[in-house]
């Protein structure tokens, strides 16, 4: 009905939640369910069951204390049981009259005293019981479940079910479920199935379901992938003396083994004329900046130009400030430079340095997401570099990706094409993405199944270890002499507040007052105080006396902007430690131990305030400081949104497999992916449509 007039509220709900297509709402399956195929004696209920009874009113009266309720007796001849409703309209009572036959429905709780139920539901006894569990799903205010129900019955009846998967990898998943059968099932399951295999999801019907998902998963990314790879993107090999080379020779300090190794797979895929999708992982300060600039050089090296974006400016100015210092005196000499785009910049600035890329003349152009904007023209971008990826929102790296570039346009084949090009793709830059939060295998083979992965899995010789200590706020005092101990050293101390996104105020207030508190504990000590919504130079001149050393202590809530090197920092206090999350304690406290004194972490924490989570994660970073075993906890304590970071705003999450019980599954989709899209494409096109809709394209970000 292209034509239908204003939707309803209901309606609204539905197309808000997704639900617009009979498919969407055939997969939209239930949280729980009731059982309200049965109705239970009084005297078989167990306290805390919801239980369905059939019972006459033996008495009603309204009573004041301790407040005002009505106050119900029913009674169904094996027991009776009181109701009480606390909020009622004054015709509840006469529903409620003694002598009336009623279907009751609530929560049963028994104690001496005997039964009691608060505000159930109920309606006239009698009339026929439903033969199946009633499916409860999840909504919201404007869309009642009745009308849900409803909308989910006819979408399960009109939806096209048709088999997708071929016969003979349903039978090697050992699976009999066709897709009808389970939702079927699933929407609608019969009184006598165990509840507990239904909600945990390890019904065989359930089952069926997470194989489908994970497999419109998988088919989506290696379609991406494919469609990656018949794009085109020029070509590089290594240059004898060139600025690689160089750029090797000048650095004060070996490259690690791991560094070596990441490099080589990096320059790998740049001598292919097929556009990089790496992302390179690795430990905070494992040196990945170094091994971008190496990649960088190799571009440069071929007369192309590399973009280097970070997700805020200071942590851009720090990448510019350490990539001048060590590429600029080899660049100069070639008549190339780098440049420096972010939002902040004065307009004339400004302008001169887009002169300088669209000329061509900056070979390395660093900055924030100022760098893929529409006015910024590229003479020819071959290398695009992502800190701090998962930072990024889907829109902005699609963007980088797509970024129009002229040279390549203008000029055809990349140059140098070691290999033949494949049918007549378009040409991108290559893409290296960085991140210092670790996939965990599962979550790399599932969401990021697109992406080739290299990891650093060593640390440069020298660290020394942090130690990391938990105190409770009560100890402050402590704590500042402990601050006292490193300035009279000379070294310099972090004091990162929580943010509470809800409240800015209240974080502001939080770190004022700590920060007026140090202030006054360090006499002649320089405190400073960074917070999210100082304007960017005050911010840039609060950081420039941290690293210059002429700060002792920095008081922060942006955790974002403490993304910084600063090698003669040797504490880092966290307060509140349990609000962080884990992965995000795990970064901070990889900002101290860069140099060679021995350094801390301490963790503060609020008496009593600690809840089971925050307790796990605190635990966590006492007993590791290893990257990945922390990754792989926090996927523990917290579920795969966290890693995707934007890619959830876009791709959903996985809504029904859980990749921690799942891994069979997700193998299974792994290997009938790529045998699909090769001799069934309608299959999986149909596949995919069915799970993912129109969203399937945010998966390629
Ligand atoms: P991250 O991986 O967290 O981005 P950085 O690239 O900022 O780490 O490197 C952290 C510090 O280690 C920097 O000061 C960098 O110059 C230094 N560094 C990088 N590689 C090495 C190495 N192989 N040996 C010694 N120091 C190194
Ligand atoms: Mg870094």
């Amino acid at each position: 009905m292209p034509e239908a007039k204003a939707l309803s509220e209901p309606q609204k709900a539905l197309h808000k939640l997704g639900l617009t297509r009979d498919i969407d709402l055939a997969l939209h399956l239930p949280m729980r369910y009731e059982d309200e195929t049965r109705i239970v004696k009084l005297r078989d209920a167990r306290d805390g069951d919801t239980v369905q009874i059939e019972a006459t009113v033996t008495d009603s009266h309204v009573v004041y204390r301790p407040r005002r309720q009505l106050v119900a007796t029913v009674d169904d001849g094996s027991d009776t049981c009181v109701l009480r409703f606390f909020s009622f309209y004054p015709s509840l009572q006469k529903v409620l009259a003694r002598g009336a036959t009623l279907r009751i429905r609530g929560e049963i709780r028994g104690g001496f005293a005997g039964w009691h139920m608060v505000h159930p539901t109920f309606r006239a006894a009698g009339g026929p019981l439903p033969d199946s569990l009633t499916p409860v799903y999840s909504s919201v205010a404007a869309l009642p479940q009745a009308y849900l129900r409803k909308a989910v019955v006819s979408g399960l009846s009109r939806a096209d079910l048709t088999e997708t998967i071929p016969a003979e990898y349903l039978a090697r998943l050992g699976e009999a479920w066709t897709l009808r059968d389970a939702l079927q099932f699933l929407h609608h399951p019969p009184p006598d199935v165990p509840l507990a295999t239904l909600e945990d999801h390890t019904h065989p019907a359930w089952q069926r379901l997470k194989a489908e998902e994970l497999l419109a998963q998988q088919l989506s990314q290696l379609q991406s992938k494919r469609e990656h790879e018949r794009l085109r993107a020029p070509a590089f090999s290594l240059v004898q003396g060139g600025l690689h080379e160089q750029l090797l020779a000048v650095l004060p300090f070996q490259l690690t083994h791991a560094q070596r190794r990441v490099g080589g797979e990096i320059a790998a895929d740049l001598g292919k004329p097929v556009p990089m999708h790496r992302l390179l992982q690795g430990d905070v300060g494992s040196g990945k900046t170094v091994v971008a600039a190496l990649a960088a050089a190799i571009a440069i090296d071929a007369g192309w130009q590399c973009a280097l974006m970070a997700p805020t400016e200071i942590l851009a100015e720090q990448h510019f400030r350490k990539l001048i210092g060590w590429l600029e005196p080899l660049l100069a000499p070639r008549g190339l430079r780098v440049a420096w785009l972010t939002g902040s910049q004065r307009k004339k600035e400004r302008s001169a340095m887009l002169e300088l890329v669209a000329s061509g003349e900056a070979a390395l152009v660093v900055g924030t997401h100022a760098v893929i904007q529409e006015h910024v023209q590229f003479k020819q971008l071959a290398l695009a570099i992502i800190d701090e990826q998962h930072r990024f929102g889907v829109e902005q790296r699609l963007a980088l990706r797509s970024k129009p570039n002229s040279a390549i346009a203008a000029n055809g084949p990349p140059p140098t094409p070691a290999l033949p090009l494949k049918g007549e793709g378009e040409c991108q830059p290559h893409l290296l993405m960085m991140s210092a939060t670790p996939i965990p295998r599962t979550l790399a083979m599932s969401y990021y199944a697109d992406l080739d992965v290299s990891t650093i899995d060593e640390l440069p010789p020298g660290r020394t270890p942090v130690v990391t200590k938990l105190i409770a706020d009560s100890r402050r005092d402590e704590v500042v002499d402990r601050i006292r101990a490193q300035l009279a050293q000379g070294r310099q101390v972090y004091w990162v507040c929580p943010l509470i996104e809800e409240s800015e105020a209240l974080d502001l207030t939080n770190a004022t007052a700590t920060h007026q508190q140090l202030t006054e504990a360090l006499p002649g000590v320089v405190v400073g105080l960074l917070h999210s919504r100082m304007p960017v130079p005050e911010k840039k001149a609060v950081m420039s006396l941290f690293t210059g050393g002429q700060m002792g202590v920095l008081v922060s809530t942006t955790v974002i902007e403490v993304g910084v090197d600063v090698p003669n920092a040797s504490l880092m206090v966290i307060e509140h430690a349990e609000r962080f999350g884990l992965s995000q304690l795990h970064q901070l406290r990889g900002r101290v131990g860069r140099g060679a004194a021995a350094s801390a972490c301490i963790l503060l924490y609020a008496n009593g305030a600690l809840g089971e989570t925050a307790r796990s994660r605190l635990k966590a970073m006492m007993e590791t400081a290893d990257g990945f075993e922390i990754a792989r906890r926090d996927l523990e304590i917290r579920g795969p949104g966290e890693f995707l970071g934007s890619r959830q705003s876009g791709a959903p999450l996985l809504r029904f497999a859980d990749l921690a019980t799942d891994a069979h599954l997700l193998e299974w989709a792994r290997r009938l992916a790529p045998v699909m899209l090769d001799r069934h494409p309608a299959l999986a096109a149909q596949h995919t449509g069915r799970w993912l809709g129109g969203k399937s394209q945010y998966l390629k970000a």
